[in-house]
């Protein structure tokens, strides 16, 4: 190919974009980058009832969370805008008309109550080669009659006219050769009775118009395939049309079906890429990112459904994925999802990147549980501490809280049932010892309690869990000693103080 790569992600901004749609944009903007080609995010707004506000902004968002950035697009600009189509409607026309001259179209002059009669006459009813005959249309009624009516300015749509049993295919860079035989197509609406374009028209014209080389798209896009390739050949010959790939399926954790935002409420994960908020219905839908998850782990396991680069290597980069990806390793079959997987690679990604990555993630949400942090220094020695124990970036939560603030509760009841006079007797002891002590790191720490410990005749492991949920409050956490450096001397000494008194 010596064509400059060029891709499109194609969204109708219609709500909030499930992880099927995220993984379209990654597998896009890894192809093209691979390529050294170029990324194109155009609106696909044709259908003006399907319009939700804030939908298009909310996409941008999770592009720019993600960190996969268009080249071109209605923000990023670039030579073949506009990007969005109902800012081309004008454009379109043409296309429709010249289909109409070479008897590729047809007017259809059907008014939507006589559809609907059909519709109830005829149950499963469809526009096609079968049915168009006895249907208001411009090869149903005289020359005349259709000039007329057009002349009147009569409500009309324009339908592609599907050819009869003829066998259209193309090879899918995922699927391999794919044919369809054409009798079993409907006759599309390609230009509507508004004067916008559907899909199946503005979609070729924009791939010609936008130089695009290749489409990537779900594998439900699959039935369509016909209809734009016999455009392509009508329009523009199939040259240069691009090469397809669709994407298989994201189904359920069973496997049974297509993974949808009602399977994520029922079982408790996300399906969108952020939170979204339905403008008329004020549902909220959860996102990943809200979930806690890192940017890099979730296209990490976006790019795993359906896509591995043919070794046993799961962990990939944005970098490492832009070098290893290829259709051509795509999966046909649906890939199944699996939350405790996609848990897993963020749990990877938490230990693997430098804390600088998502220290202020975390510090925000530290500060909206209540918890305020001054100090960025120990912000990033306790992120350092505990974030082996954090699957979610939300866990950092509980697992950090007490390092700032006196602990709410602390779980006395652990403590209470093997508490006795001698483990008394030694946190007195303990806190005399500290307290003398001038040395403040946790090794000085550890040993001068081993010490202490032996010398009462004690195993160390019986005085340190409640020396742990005296710092903690409860039974987690890091390394005690750890836990008592960065808390410092006082802070200390008065978590076991307030403790003992909790236990007299
Ligand atoms: N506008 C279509 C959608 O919302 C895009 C399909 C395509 O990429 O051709 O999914």
């Amino acid at each position: 190919m010596d064509r400059k790569v060029r891709v499109r992600f194609a969204p109708s901004p219609t709500g909030g974009l499930h992880i099927g749609g995220m993984r379209t944009v990654l597998f896009n903007y890894l192809f093209a980058k691979h390529h050294k080609g170029e990324f194109i995010l155009r609106i696909e707004d044709t259908d003006q009832n399907r319009f939700v506000p804030g939908a298009e902004e909310y996409i941008f968002d999770c592009l720019k969370w993600c960190g996969l950035q268009p080249d071109e697009s209605i923000i990023h600009g670039g030579a073949y805008g506009p990007y969005r189509q109902s800012e081309r409607k004008d454009l379109y026309k043409k296309y429709a008309d010249e289909l109409v001259k070479n008897d590729h179209a047809y007017y259809a002059f059907d008014t939507p109550a006589e559809l609907e009669e059909k519709r109830k006459q005829t149950p499963n009813f469809q526009y096609n080669q079968s049915t168009r005959n006895v249907m208001k249309n411009s090869l149903t009624l005289c020359d005349d009659e259709v000039k007329k009516l057009l002349a009147t300015n009569t409500q009309h749509v324009i339908r592609i006219k599907i050819p009869h049993d003829e066998t259209v295919g193309f090879t899918d860079m995922i699927r391999g050769a794919v044919n369809f035989n054409t009798t079993q197509v409907d006759d599309k609406v390609l230009l509507k009775a508004d004067g916008m374009p559907t899909y199946h028209l503005a979609v070729v014209v924009d791939d010609y118009l936008m130089k695009v080389t290749h489409a990537f798209r779900g594998e439900e896009w699959l039935p369509s395939a016909p209809v734009h390739i016999l455009l392509w050949q009508y329009l523009f010959g199939l040259e240069n049309m691009p090469e397809w790939a669709h994407l298989p399926l994201i189904l359920k954790p069973d496997g049974k079906g297509k993974l949808s935002k009602r399977d994520g409420d029922r079982l408790g994960f996300p399906v969108f890429a952020m939170n979204w908020t339905d403008p008329k219905t004020g549902e909220l839908t959860a996102g990943f990112r809200e979930r806690g998850f890192l940017p890099e782990a979730f296209i990490n396991f976006l790019a795993l459904l359906g896509w591995n680069d043919g070794t046993e290597q799961e962990v990939f980069s944005i970098d490492e994925l832009i070098k290893n990806f290829s259709m051509e390793r795509v999966h046909k079959s649906g890939a199944r999802f699996d939350f405790e997987k996609s848990k897993w690679f963020n749990h990877e990604w938490i230990k693997r990147l430098p804390v600088s990555a998502y220290l202020a993630t975390v510090k925000q949400l530290l500060q909206d549980a209540g918890v305020g942090v001054t100090d960025d220094e120990k912000l990033k020695t306790v992120v350092e501490l505990v974030k082996d124990r954090c699957i979610l970036l939300t866990d950092f939560v509980q697992q950090s809280s007490f390092f700032f603030q006196t602990p709410k509760e602390i779980d006395v009841n652990a403590i209470q049932p093997k508490w006795n006079e001698q483990k008394q007797q030694f946190f007195a002891e303990l806190i005399r010892t500290y307290e003398l002590s001038t040395l403040w790191q946790h090794e000085d720490l550890e040993n001068s309690f081993k010490e202490l410990a032996a010398a009462s005749q004690m195993k160390p492991g019986d005085v340190l869990l409640p020396f742990r949920i005296m710092l903690v409050g409860g039974k987690f956490g890091p390394h005690v000693f750890n836990i008592a450096e960065v808390l410092g001397k006082e802070e200390t000494l008065t978590r076991i103080k307030n403790t003992l008194q909790l236990l007299q």
